[in-house]
C-alpha cells in the first residue's frame, strides 16, 4: 500500500483529496494544526485503518515514521478573510512549511506536490491565465501575505527540484467550492449561500463586474490526483474555465436556492482581482484532465451542505486553535 502525507489534512480540499486517495487504495497521514481546518472534515475517516491523523503545525520541526511515497503540501489559510486575519501564519506555512514538507519528501525519497493558487497571477493582465504568465501581484498589499507566500512556495519547490533533483509538481488552484466549506469562511460561495438560505441581502463587493470561475471540489481533486502521479514539474492550472461575473453568480445562487434575498453593495476589497479564468489547455494535454461537473450539478450537494449548517447554526469557531482531538491518533 503506497502512503501519502498531506499537510492541511483537515482542510476543505485536502480532506476531499484524502477521501479520493483512500478510495484509490493509498494509506494517508493527515497533518493539520486546525488554524482553519476542521475536525468534522475528517471525522468520517477516523475508523478507517488506512487513515491516520496528527495535530501538527508543519512550520515546526516534525518527523514521520516509516516509508512515504508522496508528500502533498496543502496547508494554508485560503480565504481572504482567513489570511487577512492570519497574515504571518500564512507567510510561514508557505515558506517554512513548504521547506519542511520538501525536507520530508527528500528524506523519504517521495514525490512532492504543492498546492499553489491562481493568486500567483494577482490581478491578471493576461486573460484567461496561462501558466507562462508571471502575474501582476502587489508585493506589499493586504493580499500579499497569501500571494507572495504561494509564489515563494513555488520558487522553493523549483529550487529543490533543480538543485536537489527532487521529483516535484505545482498545482495552481482556481476558485473551488463544495461541501465542507465553512459557513463563516468569507469566500463568495459560503457568503452568498449563507445569505441566500437565510433570505438576507447578498453582499456584492464593488459593482459585481469582477469575474471568477468556479470548480467543483471532486473535479479539482481528480486534477490533483492526476498531477500527483504525473512527471510534470512546471505549474499546472486546475480550475473550471466557466467564468461569470459576481453579479451573475449572485443571481444564480438566488435562483438555485429559491431565495427571497435582495442585493446590497459593499466596498470592493483592496487589490481584489478584476477577472479570473484558468486556461486549462496544459492540464488537458499533460494530465488528460478537464472538469466534468457543471455549476448546477455541483451546487446541489453544496447547497444541501450549507442548508444543514444554517439549520443547525453550526458555525465553525473563527479561531479553532485548540484542537478537539488527541495530539496524535494513528488509526
Ligand atoms: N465577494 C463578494 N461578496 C462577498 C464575498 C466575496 O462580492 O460576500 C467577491 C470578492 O470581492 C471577489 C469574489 O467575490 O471579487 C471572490 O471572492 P472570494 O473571497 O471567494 O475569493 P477570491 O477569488 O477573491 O480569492
Amino acid at each position: 500500500m503506497k502512503r501519502v502525507v498531506i499537510s492541511g489534512g483537515a482542510g476543505f480540499i485536502a480532506s476531499h483529496l484524502a477521501d479520493r486517495l483512500l478510495d484509490e487504495g493509498y494509506s494517508v497521514l493527515g497533518l493539520d494544526n486546525f488554524l482553519t481546518g476542521a475536525e468534522r472534515n475528517i471525522a468520517h475517516l477516523r475508523s478507517n485503518p488506512a487513515f491516520a491523523f496528527r495535530v501538527q503545525d508543519v512550520t515546526l520541526p516534525f518527523d514521520v515514521e516509516g516509508p512515504v511515497d508522496y508528500v502533498i503540501h496543502a496547508a494554508s489559510p485560503a480565504s481572504p478573510k482567513d489570511y487577512l486575519e492570519f497574515p504571518i501564519e500564512t507567510l510561514d506555512v508557505g515558506s517554512i512549511g513548504t521547506r519542511r514538507m520538501l525536507e520530508l519528501a527528500e528524506a523519504k525519497g517521495a514525490k512532492f506536490l504543492v498546492t499553489s493558487t491562481s493568486e500567483s497571477y494577482g490581478d491578471p493582465a493576461v486573460h484567461p491565465q496561462t501558466e507562462d504568465y508571471w502575474g501582476n501581484v502587489n508585493p506589499v498589499g493586504p493580499r500579499s501575505c497569501y500571494d507572495e507566500s504561494k509564489r515563494f512556495a513555488e520558487a522553493i519547490t523549483m529550487a529543490w527540484h533543480r538543485a536537489r533533483g527532487l521529483r516535484t509538481s505545482i498545482a495552481r488552484i482556481f476558485n473551488t467550492y463544495g461541501p465542507r466549506m465553512k459557513l463563516n469562511d468569507g469566500r463568495v460561495v459560503p457568503a452568498f449561500l449563507d445569505q441566500a438560505l437565510r433570505d438576507q441581502p447578498i453582499t456584492i463587493f464593488g459593482d459585481g463586474s469582477q469575474t471568477r470561475s468556479f470548480c467543483y471540489v471532486s473535479d479539482l481533486v481528480d486534477g490533483l490526483y492526476r498531477l500527483m502521479l504525473s512527471d510534470e514539474v512546471m505549474p499546472v492550472n486546475l480550475g473550471n474555465p466557466c467564468e461569470m461575473t459576481i453579479l451573475e453568480f449572485a443571481t444564480v445562487i438566488i435562483e438555485m436556492t429559491k431565495s427571497g434575498s435582495g442585493l446590497v453593495r459593499m466596498p470592493l476589497p483592496e487589490d481584489d482581482p478584476k477577472q479570473r479564468q484558468p486556461d486549462i489547455a496544459k492540464a488537458k494535454r499533460v494530465l488528460g484532465w478537464e472538469p466534468k461537473v457543471s455549476l448546477e450539478e455541483g451546487m446541489g450537494p453544496t447547497i444541501a451542505w450549507f442548508r444543514g449548517l444554517v439549520k443547525t447554526g453550526a458555525v465553525v469557531p473563527e479561531l479553532a486553535l485548540k484542537p478537539a482531538v488527541p495530539a496524535e491518533t494513528v488509526a
